[in-house]
């Protein structure tokens, strides 16, 4: 299982480093590393950045002087908020560059992603995931992130909209303990980071059917992926996977496969985002009816017998 995207590929066996490594870094505010780029103070300074600024921005304070203003990558983020309609405090956008710096710093002993350009993460991973909310944005959700590795895309997500409750689900307890050491840093509340496999989680009372969206990047094909996540749906509930490529067989097969878990196909929407011009697109599935107890079935019949195939 498992596939490319922006050239990382899943990796559970064969990371580097160990647990006991990875304890550096600091906290988000009150100690730590140095926090890159941006000096304002986010518990007083309320100027907000993103939407309804021109993406020129008419920022002032630290950001004016700032040499990450006239960094393109940067600008390209800001001005996919600003597509996105999204808002951002200092703190918020400080918590992504703090979130950058611990990604790529964790990354030189575990693998975490393949990306190393932190003009790339912003792009790549912060916007990326972000894009989700050009289908899906709601004041309150319950969001779980299946497969999530280093956070993509739920912990962009829930930075941007704190009061949504989200679960980070992921196999590999390496990655877990990053996304703890990030939830903790950053002192993100309503956020938890599970370790397990989406097939056991969905068996447990107080996850099945129980969430308003599901998402999952790069995890699997679209088949397996409506498989996975339909039993976390409640009715009415969401998933949204991004994919990129070629996904004619995929998606047809995603289509049929919908119909065996309560599903239904609903959206297929390419990203207009700067920087993510190369055929990303979200596909989107609606929860119309309770899943059947037998699904999920197990990982190694999912991947072997997918659901849909002809
Ligand atoms: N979603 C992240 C991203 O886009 O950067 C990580 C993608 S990584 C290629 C796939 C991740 O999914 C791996 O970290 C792997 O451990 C996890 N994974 C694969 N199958 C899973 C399952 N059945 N349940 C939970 N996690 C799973």
């Amino acid at each position: 299982m498992g596939e490319d995207w922006d050239g990382q590929k899943e990796a559970e066996p064969g990371e580097r480093g160990h647990a006991g490594d990875m304890q550096g870094g600091g906290r988000f505010q009150g100690g730590g590393k140095p926090r890159p780029y941006i000096s304002g103070n986010s518990s007083t300074n309320t100027r907000n950045v993103g939407a309804g600024l021109a993406p020129a921005l008419e920022i002032q304070t630290a950001w004016q002087t700032s040499p990450a203003l006239f960094n393109p990558a940067l600008q390209a983020f800001l001005e996919g908020l600003y597509q996105l309609g999204l808002e951002l405090t200092e703190k918020q956008l400080d918590q992504f560059l703090w979130y950058r710096q611990e990604l790529l710093d964790w990354n030189t002993r575990i693998n975490l992603t393949a990306i190393s350009d932190p003009d790339e993460v912003l792009i790549k991973h912060f916007l990326d995931s972000l894009s989700l909310l050009m289908i899906y944005d709601a004041p309150k959700a319950r969001l779980l992130d299946i497969g999530a590795g280093a956070g993509f895309p739920g912990l962009p997500l829930k930075i941007v909209h704190p009061q949504w409750h989200v679960v980070l689900l992921e196999a590999t307890g390496k990655k877990v303990k990053f996304l703890q050491h990030i939830i903790e840093a950053l002192q993100l509340k309503d956020v938890v980071a599970v370790h397990g496999r989406a097939e056991e989680l969905a068996r447990k009372a107080e996850y099945r059917g129980s969430f308003t969206m599901v998402t999952a990047r790069a995890v699997a094909s679209l088949a397996a992926l409506v498989e996975y996540a339909a039993p976390f749906c409640h009715l009415g509930g969401q998933m949204i996977f991004p994919k990129k490529g070629n996904l004619a067989e995929e998606l047809a097969q995603g289509k049929r496969a919908a119909s065996y878990v309560g599903a239904r196909f609903k959206a297929d929407v390419p990203v207009t985002l700067p920087g993510l011009d190369d055929g990303r697109r979200l596909l989107m599935w609606e929860q119309v009816g309770k899943c059947p107890e037998q699904y999920p079935r197990s990982g190694s019949v999912i991947s072997k017998k997918p659901l849909g195939l002809l």
